[in-house]
């Protein structure tokens, strides 16, 4: 039995550990790293703290991730915060009534400072790197973790190095980490590629490594789910329903969930849906055949955000779907393009791997797998603005919800040609 105190970092393969500022991200025997917290707190007491927190000040306290930092992080020492968190909870008809359900609810990540949920695991898992002593950080990225990545470095004053896959990256995520000033290197290869390179480089240099394969990460991460069940007055909805890709997300809601379940901050825990692209669908595969297999796929979709063969964070994943009485589904991106064009429709907009969510529960509810009279939360993980070239080419080509733009001559009969005409 380990006497360290509480939060420290625990292999979960063969369960040797290390205290909580070791620049460890993953264990001599290869397993994946997780963060134990202490299971002594008080539900009455930090309940009661997280909801006058969430009224406080827009400074660390009123961070929507560390709120939560007993849970976290704590201690002494620099927070490196945006501040980020407090997204919206929303309702709209339209998207609720497209997919087949009367309580359903968008948590939409994509309010994030840089505009996706990979901003909450990247305060935590920059704050242990700095406090560690890290004078370099670096990450492999489908995008919207190069672009977090890239802005909470920034802040910190430490240089960032970042791996994407050349020519996959959408244009939104790539000016962001140019923008911020990281190293930005575009791979010749896939994501897969681009973290073993980050990995290689991680041990021979002495960077510090911020995938999310840091367990660091999955912390600041869990609260999403924290959020959203404080906003809801910690009663949990039947369904979370989350994109994968990376499955760090996955296994973040699985340990929010039974965290807050072991301290009785919830008595009952959601089932967690994870949903993958058709042609990313390693995480799909292995579901069918119970976990007993795991796949490695050579991955396509328009979602680039979870175009991923080899998910990281599969065992972890599996522990969410298994502990939670989860499901796995996959969706084509025709799909997910047209649950896109419903939710952009509705006013909200989210980048394509976010639809995917959407997409999903609509089809879990198709199949009787949602009923249609549970309530429903999915997770909006990426901002519209992220992926313009998706848009544009979506709406120039054919189909129901086209909307492309018309150019005209500077004269009012054109207007009025163009205001007569169908889409
Ligand atoms: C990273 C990301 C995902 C995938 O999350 P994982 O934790 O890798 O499964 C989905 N959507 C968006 C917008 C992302 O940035
Ligand atoms: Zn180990």
């Amino acid at each position: 039995m380990t006497t360290r105190p509480a939060p420290y970092v625990r292999c979960a393969v063969c369960g040797e550990t290390w205290p909580r500022l070791s620049p460890r991200v993953e264990c001599p025997c290869g397993g994946l790293l997780e963060v134990v917290q202490d299971p002594r707190h008080s539900a009455r007491t930090l309940r009661a703290r997280f909801d006058r927190r969430r009224s406080g000040d827009p400074s660390v306290e009123g961070s929507g991730v560390w709120r939560f930092r007993e849970l976290l992080l704590p201690g002494r020492g620099p927070v490196v915060t945006h501040p980020e968190g407090n997204t919206t909870l929303y309702r709209r008809d339209t998207v609720a009534r497209w997919v087949g359900l009367e309580d359903l609810a968008l948590k939409h990540e994509g309010e994030n400072p840089t505009g996706s949920f990979k901003d909450r695991g990247m305060t935590v898992a920059v704050t242990q790197a700095v406090r560690a002593g890290a004078t370099a950080v670096a990450c492999a990225s489908t995008g919207n973790t190069s672009a977090s990545l890239a802005a909470y470095a920034a802040q910190a004053g430490r240089p960032a190095l970042v791996f994407v896959p050349a020519g996959k990256v959408a244009a939104g995520k790539l000016a962001q980490a140019l923008a911020y000033g990281a190293r930005t290197l575009l791979v010749r290869g896939d994501f897969d590629t681009c973290l073993r390179l980050v990995r290689e480089t991680a041990e021979t240099l002495g960077v510090a490594l911020l995938n999310s394969i840091n367990p660091w990460r999955l912390e600041g991460q869990k609260t999403i789910v924290w959020e959203m069940l404080q906003q809801r007055g910690w009663d949990p909805p039947d369904w979370i329903v989350v994109p994968a890709g990376a499955l760090g997300n996955t296994s973040a809601f699985g340990k929010a969930l039974r965290e807050a379940k072991q301290l009785g901050l919830i008595r009952r825990v959601p089932r967690v849906a994870s949903i993958q692209a058709r042609g990313a669908n390693p995480f799909y595969r292995s579901f069918r055949t119970g976990f007993r297999k795991r796949f490695r796929v050579q991955a396509e979709t328009v979602a680039t955000a979870i175009r991923i063969g080899d998910p990281a964070s599969h065992d972890r994943a599996v522990r969410t779907i298994r502990e939670t009485r989860g499901l796995v589904e996959a969706v084509s991106d025709a799909q997910i393009l047209e649950a896109k064009a419903v939710v952009d429709g509705s006013g909200i907009g989210c980048e394509p791997a976010s639809a995917a969510a959407v997409a999903g529960t609509r089809q879990l509810v198709r199949k009787g797998l949602i009923k249609k009279g549970h309530s429903v939360v999915a997770v909006l993980t990426g901002n519209l603005l992220k992926d313009p070239d998706a848009v544009m080419g979506f709406h120039a080509r054919k189909g129901r919800w086209r909307n492309p733009p018309v150019e005209i001559e500077p004269r009012l009969s054109d207007v009025e040609r163009v205001l007569k005409r169908r889409r």
